[in-house]
């Protein structure tokens, strides 16, 4: 079969499977990879090691599949209606994680159907999926293959679909028609992301420093949250979205079809007290296949704390003693810091109390700021 036709049928299959956005690249080095080593050389990639570990994969796509010649980017929608905004108690999280399922099972599964649709049609392709899980310069190579512009917030951006989208990638040694790349840029002037930023962290337009980043801290940061950020995080229990809230070209954009992806009733927003009465057992039943468990169950208690210390709801001090009793000590830890928020005469009580009993030097440090009204 010719490219131009093996082209035209993958991009109708994609298209079937719910990948709303298909275009094709040749299989060449990423532009940008001396940006991607002034990053992690300024420290901006924070605790995600794996990046570092495997920059040199990322160097051109043959380190994730021996061979390649073409890759398809596929994106997919996932954004839903706007959600309730949190009261008192209740926390937000980042839409892609509003739906019931990780987003890598269910697109992992529908990268292997367009595998074996290009096997039928090509026998002897090779082929690897990908959705975030391999050293590949995904947005890059999405702007090669015609998908859309990277904005001053780092995203991958679509004059007709705004940027609420997965990319993911299928590689093979298929030669196939290429799309022209979006060579164009459509921020102009505008700079909403970077001044609506709560936590500063897009040192330049372009650049994320990913360890100011709500997304980085909630979900990817097992330690301590640092002090100066904690009240810029406001009601954000898992990611961000401001960012892309804001960007003019989300404004129309497209919802999700996929009933996987609709908003859960208990995520939109989330409660938090219960959170912390949850042990790793019951962490585990309710989110081990949803993308919170990226979180770990002592980062989203963690972050659920800060939440409720943010909002000085004084309903949640039971919940916050609970957790100052928690068995992780970066539980402990945060709850302290959010009791002090509170400045309530029991909840200085309670710290006191926690005090005569802590081993661990940095929850007691945290419970002494907290009394000194830290
Ligand atoms: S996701 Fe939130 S915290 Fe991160 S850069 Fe965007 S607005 Fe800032
Ligand atoms: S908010 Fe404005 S500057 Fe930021 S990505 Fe969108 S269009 Fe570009």
């Amino acid at each position: 079969m010719q490219p131009d036709d093996l082209s035209n049928q993958l991009k109708r299959r994609a298209q079937d499977l719910g990948f709303q956005h298909c275009g094709i690249c040749p299989a060449v080095a990423p532009p940008g990879l001396s940006r991607l080593d002034a990053w992690l050389e300024a420290g901006y990639a924070g605790q995600m090691h794996y990046l570092s570990d495997r920059r040199h994969a990322y160097d051109h796509p043959r380190h994730v599949l021996d061979g390649v010649r073409s890759i398809v980017m596929v994106a997919m929608h996932y954004s839903s209606e706007p959600s309730n905004a949190p009261v008192a108690g209740q926390g937000r999280i980042a839409r892609y994680a509003w739906g019931a399922v990780d987003y890598h099972d269910l697109i992992r599964g529908r990268l292997h159907q367009l595998a074996d649709f290009l096997r039928e049609l090509a026998p002897s392709s090779l082929t690897r999926g990908v959705v975030d899980t391999a050293p590949l310069a995904e947005r890059e190579l999405a702007q090669i293959a015609g998908l859309g512009w990277i904005g001053k917030n780092t995203l991958l951006i679509s004059k007709s679909a705004g940027s609420y989208f997965f990319l993911a990638a299928l590689l093979t040694d298929q030669t196939l028609a290429y799309d022209n790349p979006h060579a164009a840029n459509h921020c102009g002037t505008c700079t909403a992301c970077l001044d609506s930023c709560p936590t500063d962290a897009f040192p330049q337009p372009y650049v994320l420093d990913a360890t100011r980043c709500i997304s980085y801290l909630t979900i990817e940061l097992q330690e301590t949250i640092p002090l100066d950020l904690r009240h810029g995080m406001g009601d954000w229990l898992f990611g961000c979205d401001v960012c892309q809230d804001v960007c003019p070209w989300n404004r129309d954009a497209p919802c999700s079809a996929e009933t996987d992806f609709a908003p859960c009733e208990d995520k939109n927003p989330m409660e938090l007290a219960e959170l912390l009465e949850l042990d790793e057992q019951q962490f585990r039943a309710r989110f081990r296949h949803t993308p919170l468990w990226r979180a770990h169950r002592r980062g989203l208690l963690r972050n659920a704390a800060i939440v409720l210390g943010n909002q000085r709801a004084t309903e949640a001090l039971p919940a916050l003693v609970t957790g100052l009793q928690d068995e992780e000590p970066l539980v402990r830890g945060a709850s302290a810091w959010a009791i002090g928020q509170l400045k309530h005469p029991a909840g200085e009580k309670a710290l006191r109390v926690r005090l005569s009993l802590e081993a661990d030097s940095q929850v007691i440090d945290e419970i002494n700021s907290a009394l000194r009204g830290g």
